[in-house]
């Protein structure tokens, strides 16, 4: 089965109860059991798990499942008895927000464990590093991902997470995922986990457990969701192991859970999400060919032009190169949000991967603390017409 057919059935059986093609979203939060707590249809309490959320992490584990031996394509036979019993069946878990999800991943960890981050990742999972980590006796290396030798060395035996973000948010830093899982598995800490934010690149284009990776995380605020009306987050795994079960358990204790109207909307997005995702990655390259010749932008990064760092890798571990990308504005600070000032059609918004075009500028939006450059704008690039988006553009940069 291919992705786009993927997006469109999984999790879409249709409603036992009325075949109802489009899911129901079961939003009651109880459901009867028999007088000594007997399961009587598989729910007890919406924290624990719901019906609308079971399609949603289907839907998930199948986008982003491991290619299975050499001939397969690489996703799950669903509806078929395949020959694959014995392999491996990927699990998906949401979360109410991207942080969420990364909140119980680096709840699992215990307290002496060490976790090694990116220098360039989302805002909130440094700030998260720092302010929670120390006070769960947990420690972290920041490295530059980009050297897959520079991980290597910040590896000590009581690793236990090497988190990864590829691109990057803001920078579009790409990490050689499987060069990094290559690395961990010869260092002194073999069993350290890999997990990869994927959110900018998507299943679509880049399915980290099949490159090794071990936990992918997601914001599905962002592309998965792709219309900017819904908050959630999820965590893929290559099976239901220990590791989901602490999550499981985090995620039920602590209660980073979404709600099932949430998890309806990001199904939904799933629908569209391939289609959606070519049209960003093809406007995305549009823009960036376009401000490359700006004599304004001293600098665009984008996976998808060869003048980026990280294009053979990307080329190689991503089938397409996503809507996401980041320009320096020559100048500084306030030449940058002069730009950001004079553009009409593209919205000065922060999140991204809906299908309008947003820019923000990150320093001011990531606030004291920022690692961003301080001319950078950092652009979501939307599904509306690349001649427009890159005429807006070119009017504002002068
Ligand atoms: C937005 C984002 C997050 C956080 O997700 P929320 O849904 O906003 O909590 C994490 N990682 C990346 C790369 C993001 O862009």
């Amino acid at each position: 089965m291919n992705i786009e057919t993927i997006a469109i059935h999984a999790g879409g059986e249709p409603d036992p109860a009325t075949a109802a093609i489009a899911p129901p979203i079961h939003l009651s939060t109880t459901f009867e059991h028999g007088p000594a707590t007997e399961i009587l249809h598989g729910y007890t309490y919406v924290r624990d798990e719901n019906p609308t959320q079971d399609r949603l992490e289907a839907a998930l584990a199948q986008l982003e499942c491991p290619r299975f031996g050499k001939a397969g394509t690489g996703l799950v036979q669903f509806h078929e008895a395949s020959g694959h019993q014995k392999l491996e069946t990927p699990a998906a878990l949401a979360f109410g927000s991207g942080m969420g999800a990364a909140a119980a991943m680096l709840q699992t960890l215990d307290p002496g464990s060490h976790v090694i981050f990116p220098e360039d990742v989302y805002v909130h999972v440094r700030v998260a590093q720092q302010d929670y980590l120390p006070k769960w006796n947990i420690a972290a290396s920041v490295v530059d991902a980009t050297s897959v030798e520079s991980v290597g060395k910040a590896i000590r035996p009581e690793t236990k997470l090497i988190w990864l973000e590829t691109p990057s948010n803001p920078r579009m830093d790409v990490t050689d995922i499987a060069a990094v899982v290559a690395a961990v598995r010869a260092s002194k800490a073999p069993a350290a986990l890999v997990l990869v934010d994927n959110t900018f690149a998507t299943p679509v284009f880049q399915r980290p457990l099949e490159l090794g990776a071990d936990i992918v995380l997601h914001s599905t605020t962002k592309y998965c969701g792709g219309h900017s009306d819904v908050q959630g987050g999820a965590i893929v795994l290559r099976k239901r192991d220990a590791l989901y079960e602490k999550l499981y358990h985090t995620r039920l204790i602590l209660g980073a859970v979404g709600s099932p109207f949430n998890s309806w909307l990001v199904l939904r997005g799933l629908r569209t999400l391939p289609v959606r995702m070519e049209r960003h990655a093809a406007n995305a390259l549009a823009v960036a060919r376009a401000l490359e010749k700006s004599r304004n932008v001293e600098k665009v990064f984008y996976p998808g032009l060869p003048s980026h760092k990280g294009y053979e890798i990307a080329k190689r571990q991503m089938k397409g190169f996503g809507g996401m990308m980041s320009i320096l504005v020559k100048g500084g600070w306030d030449q940058a949000v002069s730009v950001a000032s004079k553009v009409k059609l593209w919205r000065n918004a922060t999140s991204l991967g809906g299908v309008e075009s947003v820019l923000e500028h990150r320093a001011s939006a990531e606030g004291p603390g920022s690692t961003a450059p301080k001319n950078l704008l950092r652009m979501s690039v939307g599904l509306e017409n690349a001649e427009d988006l890159i005429a807006d553009l070119s009017k504002a940069l002068g």
